[in-house]
């Protein structure tokens, strides 16, 4: 091979890597210096203090500023603000969260939900010298954002705003930033103002609240306390905020949704409460697609690192070889344990690249058609929730892969486990989030159920049956060449056809939520809207899902399309073989019992997944190096025996 010639790696990267890759190499160079090497301490006082050196780091080095827009000192490059925070992952999650922090949830916020005149804020956020924390969450209330008990109440007097936690629940809690670092809080509060002498409730606001003086300490009225340890992130200060009647002044409300003027006027561009609501919600919509994507990075280290650590470690003799033992990657458990995630990296991160890049379309586009918005927000939801939920399986798949080296700290997997952990809970439970996605896809994207009450959307998805079109979110020219090349016949080989797949992923989908509709129209009938839907949330669970699935396939296909390289294509195209058959027999008893599979072909997607861990054995190196992980930020102790003498 010629030496500047491309590996087969360097194509799968390529081909993963997507349109940020630039970004990506850039990053993985900054990355790769010694001050991001990763390193693990559960004490909270050193790693706190990595952390604040490193983005500091960052933040002199420039590369803050990616996400704001151009008039506020930024670049306004959206996609490329997203990777930069996903690829710190790989270094340290405790870092990834807080730059997510600062940057992307307390920055976004000022910029998203802000005006003009919250714009001078944003260079001193990209600076650092204004370091902030993003308070939405109180004991009370973490998935109920809307039900929040902390009040900002106007008085006309002083032309200030009172924040007050009414209750004990009221406290803002876990928030990142609160314990030690944050100046300023973004702080969600119900809007109070005074109409006829009567007090009026506007619904969920954000405003910005100072905390604590430069010296550190809390300011009068606000109490500020630690979370202390967690079950990880322990560069990460969460804590706690209450407000004892805060003044702060009116133009601290973030008012692009809903304005006070100086006499106590509310106004807002958006008259129906819950429709204003879901607009400010669905403008942060980037910390949830930046969480997925660094859950994904962390699931790709720990496959990375225990593939490697399995193409090195035997264990029990060869039967004709009494003086070799069985590389542990030869066995087909381990590859059956371990290629699957694999795949699933895959197919996650072609779909996550899809979803990054409609984010940056959207959110730099001056018109944004409402239904791709409403899109836009339900694939970031289930993709939050896919990406999260894989990391926590793949991370302790592959941390008990590497036996007992894989529970030292030395070897990284335990930190990776313990850090991603939370990630399927905070920017929004996954259970949660992927009911949000049903409810999109029951109500077929309508913008007008932003406006409506639970009840009221309960009974428009009942009476949307039928209206639905299933929506391929991957090229339909492709799709459509896949679907026609489908054999619909009952041998076996149909199974590895792809456009088959495809349609057996596509007809779930249709049935569970065609299904799903149909049996809440029937039960409205009978009882209140809120007994139907919760008669059938396990099923609502299950579309949701069906659907997810469906939307990584396609994107795995569309990325396989769009990969120059032949050699790179064809394993592409075993992976995702790979993926398909995986989904297809988790989910084995649903097509069994609703007769999209007889028994014979369910054995058949078993063998099918056999047969492609052991084509793929032979490039279980070339797979994880595809990952483009950087060697300084996949190094595990157990990978360099060189050392052991030491
Ligand atoms: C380490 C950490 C950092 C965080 N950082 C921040 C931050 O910086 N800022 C911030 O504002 N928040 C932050 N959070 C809060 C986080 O966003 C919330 O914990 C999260 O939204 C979940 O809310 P909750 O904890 O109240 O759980 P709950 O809402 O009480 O959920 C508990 C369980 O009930 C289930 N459940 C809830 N509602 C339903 C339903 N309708 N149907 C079925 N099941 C349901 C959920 O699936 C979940 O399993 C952080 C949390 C942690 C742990």
């Amino acid at each position: 091979m010629a030496p500047n010639e491309k590996t087969t790696a360097d194509h799968l990267r390529d081909a993963l890597d997507g349109r940020w890759r630039d970004v990506k190499n850039q990053t993985r160079v900054q990355l790769s210096k010694e001050a991001f090497r990763p390193h693990h301490t559960p004490n909270t006082v050193i790693a706190r203090a990595k952390v604040a050196e490193q983005m500091q780091l960052m933040a002199n080095a420039g590369i803050s500023d990616e996400g704001f827009r151009k008039e506020h000192g930024g670049t306004g490059d959206v996609g490329a603000a997203i990777t930069m925070i996903e690829m710190l992952a790989m270094s340290d999650l405790s870092l990834m969260v807080k730059a997510g922090v600062q940057w992307g949830l307390f920055g976004g916020a000022v910029e998203n939900l802000g005006t003009e005149r919250h714009g001078d804020y944003i260079k001193d956020i990209i600076t650092l010298d204004l370091l902030g924390c993003f308070a939405m969450t109180e004991t009370g209330h973490g998935s109920d954002v809307q039900s929040l008990e902390t009040t900002a109440t106007y008085d006309p007097e002083t032309e200030e705003f009172v924040i007050h936690s009414e209750t004990p629940t009221a406290r803002k809690d876990y928030i990142g930033g609160a314990a030690e670092t944050a100046r300023m809080a973004a702080v969600f509060a119900q809007l109070i103002t005074h109409e006829d002498g009567k007090p009026v409730n506007h619904g969920v606001h954000c405003l910005l609240v100072p905390i604590r003086d430069e010296d550190g300490n809390d300011l009068p009225g606000v109490t500020t306390s630690d979370c202390q340890y967690k079950g990880g992130l322990p560069g990460v200060d969460n804590g706690r905020i209450m407000f004892d009647h805060v003044r702060v002044p009116r133009v601290n409300l973030l008012n692009k949704y809903g304005d006070v003027a100086p006499d106590g006027t509310y106004t807002s561009p958006i008259d129906n409460p819950n429709r204003r609501f879901f607009t400010m919600i669905g403008t942060l919509i980037r910390g949830r697609v930046t969480v997925g994507g660094s859950a994904g990075a962390a699931a790709r280290v720990a496959l990375d690192i225990a593939t490697r650590y399995a193409l090195q470690r035997r264990q029990f003799s060869a039967p004709d070889d009494d003086d070799r033992e069985v590389l542990i990657m030869d066995y087909l458990v381990h590859q059956r344990r371990l290629f699957p995630l694999i795949a699933k990296s895959y197919a996650l991160q072609f779909a996550q690249n899809e979803l990054v890049s409609k984010t940056h379309d959207l959110q730099t586009s001056d018109v944004v058609d409402a239904e791709e918005q409403r899109e836009l927000e339900a694939r970031a939801a289930g993709l939050k929730a896919a990406n999260t939920w894989h990391a926590s399986r793949a991370i302790q798949e592959a941390r008990e892969a590497c036996g007992g080296a894989g529970y030292m700290a030395e070897n990284r997997l335990i930190a990776l486990r313990a850090d991603t952990d939370v990630f399927t809970t905070f920017e929004g439970d996954n259970h949660v989030l992927t009911q949000l996605v049903a409810k999109e896809l029951l109500t077929a994207y309508a913008d007008d159920i932003k406006s409506m009450s639970p009840v009221e959307w309960v009974r428009f998805a009942a009476n949307t049956v039928g209206d639905r079109v299933m929506k391929r979110t991957a090229a339909e020219a492709i799709m459509q060449r896949i679907i026609d090349a489908r054999q619909d016949s009952e041998e076996e080989g149909s199974l590895f056809n792809r456009g088959t797949q495809v349609s057996m992923f596509e007809d779930r989908e249709d049935y569970l939520l065609s299904s799903v509709a149909r049996r809440l129209q029937g039960k409205s009938k009978e009882m209140s809207a809120f007994d139907a839907f919760n008669a059938v949330q396990d099923h609502v669970l299950h579309a949701a899902q069906a659907h997810i699935d469906r939307i990584v396939l396609e994107a795995f296909v569309a990325g396989i399309d769009a990969c120059p390289d032949p050699e790179a294509r064809e394993l592409l195209d075993v992976i995702c073989d790979l993926y398909a058959l995986s989904v297809i027999e988790e989910d084995k008893a649903w097509f069994i019992e609703h007769r999209y599979l007889s028994t014979e072909r369910a054995k058949a997607v078993t063998r099918g997944i056999n047969d492609r861990c052991r084509v793929l054995r032979p490039h279980a190196r070339t797979l994880v190096d595809g990952f483009g992980i950087p060697e300084p930020l996949r190094y595990a102790e157990m990978l360099h025996p060189e050392n052991l003498a030491d």
